[in-house]
């Protein structure tokens, strides 16, 4: 009798995420079920597939980049999303971080992701599309350094790209008792923050060294490099 076919990816997930759980990005059972679910090589540019389930980040063109799977495992930890919440990414990207997240908070909650290239925004809501995230998930085009106001306020807020601060309006944005984590540095390299909202203001403890792109808008840096 033949076995049903798998998807030929589903070995190299599973070897990646067992990886990154040996390597301690990876330490709750629900962000681990979320990484195996979550077909990464949906969310590369097809000339990169067979590198989809390297840990590395992989070129998703206008200079832009998919995070490495152990980021985006370490930054999901760090983030801490339940069944429900409401979370703001700023950075669409390729739509797989909003894609995991999708898969953490569940039918009932909802993630907004603001991507400020339209055409990346537009490559995202595909790659949601067929990987069968996007009623979860609200893909916005825009200035993400100016949060989305409209859906605020947020449980969870998650920062993809590198900020010189973290925005004012994403404070302002985040529920009482909420968490926010960004990459707040310069243009070369930048350390991970994660604040905590108590009595109106957010808290904050530094954590990891990392390397993103730039955020660019008006509470980020001016220009691309
Ligand atoms: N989270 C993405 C993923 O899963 O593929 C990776 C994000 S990539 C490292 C950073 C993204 O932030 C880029 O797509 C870039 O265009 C976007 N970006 C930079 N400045 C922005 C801004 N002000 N608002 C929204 N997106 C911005």
């Amino acid at each position: 009798m033949s076995r049903p076919q798998a998807d030929p990816y589903t070995e190299a997930r599973r070897r990646l995420v067992r990886l990154l759980k040996e390597q301690g990005f990876v330490r709750s059972r629900r962000i681990e079920e979320a990484l195996l679910k979550v077909p990464r090589h949906e969310f590369v540019p097809p000339e990169y597939r067979d590198s989809a389930y390297d840990d590395r980040p992989l070129p998703i063109g206008y200079g832009q980049t998919i995070s490495a799977p152990s980021i985006v495992a370490y930054m999901t930890e760090l983030l801490d999303p339940a069944p429900g919440m409401k979370i703001l990414e700023i950075g669409t990207g390729s739509g797989y971080q909003a894609a995991v997240l999708a898969e953490l908070v569940g039918p009932r909650g909802h993630v907004w992701t603001i991507e400020r290239i339209p055409e990346l925004a537009e490559w995202a809501r595909r790659n949601l599309e067929k990987t069968g995230y996007s009623r979860r998930v609200t893909v916005i085009v825009g200035d993400g350094s100016l949060g989305y106001p409209d859906e605020a306020p947020y449980d969870r807020i998650i920062l993809t790209a590198a900020a010189p601060a973290v925005p004012p309006p994403l404070e302002e944005q985040l529920r009482e008792g909420g968490r926010i984590v960004a990459p707040v540095g310069d243009y070369i390299a930048q350390e991970l923050v994660v604040g905590e909202k108590r009595g109106g203001r957010v808290v904050y403890r530094r954590d990891i060294e990392v390397i993103f792109v730039p955020l660019v808008g008006r509470y980020g840096w001016q220009h691309n490099l």
